[in-house]
């Protein structure tokens, strides 16, 4: 577990500035949702947090560490994407494992992790399928156990269940809450669904044009809108 940090975050692609100066910090074990609608810079900033899109100015913080500089597989980071991203050509299992075998971990170590994630995932008895194989659920189940098995101390969600439909949608969100109650790791995770984001939220970040418009918890923000926008977009009763 780490906290997150965010700090005059800017983004610029040529001359066209996508991310305004965000600062935002993020507790220790919280879930904090990052919503509003497309083309925001949600994704933007996950990924410049996940070290996967430089930053033009400003700094992240993963714990008390400036990370800027940091290749994404040295941030103990895990990113979950809405397409999976799963090896077709890998079994479950070696989906899951992927990612140990490159770290060169022992054998018998990568076994009971992945057992440890089968169990918590109910994976158990997919271990052997291909992706193919699988239910759009049970792939984004397989996304979060190649994800978890390496212990990252943060995890970032990018509208991981928009490939879902409704009735799967609302049982992932359980299980998703489930795995942070029970792993307590730090997660980011963006969404643009506005009922995701107050059932699943500790904090909700509202952002608009790259800019953070409101932060606070479900509550704070359904009863007290700073702006009609943010009004608009929660839902507020007005
Ligand atoms: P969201 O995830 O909230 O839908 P994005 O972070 O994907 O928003 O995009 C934010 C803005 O940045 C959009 O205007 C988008 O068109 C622009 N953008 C995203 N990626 C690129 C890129 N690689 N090059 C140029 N503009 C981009
Ligand atoms: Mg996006």
């Amino acid at each position: 577990m780490a906290t997150v940090t965010v700090r005059d975050v800017v983004k610029k692609y040529g001359e066209l500035k996508v991310i305004h100066g965000i600062n935002l910090s993020i507790a220790e074990g919280s879930f904090v949702v990052l919503l509003g609608p497309s083309g925001c810079g949600k994704s933007t900033l996950l990924r410049m947090i996940a070290g996967l899109e430089p930053i033009s100015e400003g700094d992240v913080l993963i714990g008390d560490r400036v990370v800027n500089d940091v290749h994404p597989k040295d941030r103990n980071i895990a990113m979950v994407f809405q397409n999976y991203a799963l090896y077709a050509h890998m079994t479950v299992r070696e989906n899951m494992s992927f990612a140990l075998d490159l770290r060169k971990a022992p054998k018998d170590e990568i076994e009971r992790k992945i057992a440890w994630a089968a169990s918590i995932l109910n994976l158990e008895p997919y271990l052997d399928r291909y992706p193919k194989q699988l239910s759009g659920g049970q792939r984004q189940r397989v996304a979060m156990g190649r994800a978890i098995v390496r212990n990252p101390e943060v995890f970032l969600f990018d509208e991981p269940l928009s490939n879902l439909d409704a009735k799967l949608r609302v049982q992932m969100r359980t299980e998703i809450k489930e795995l942070h109650q029970r792993l307590k790791t730090t997660t980011i995770y963006v969404t643009h669904d506005q009922i995701e984001a107050m059932t699943m939220a500790d904090k909700i970040v509202i952002m608009r044009n790259g800019y953070i418009e409101q932060a606070g918890s479900p509550l704070e923000v359904y009863d007290n809108p700073d702006n009609l926008f943010v009004a608009e977009f929660i839902g507020s009763p007005s």
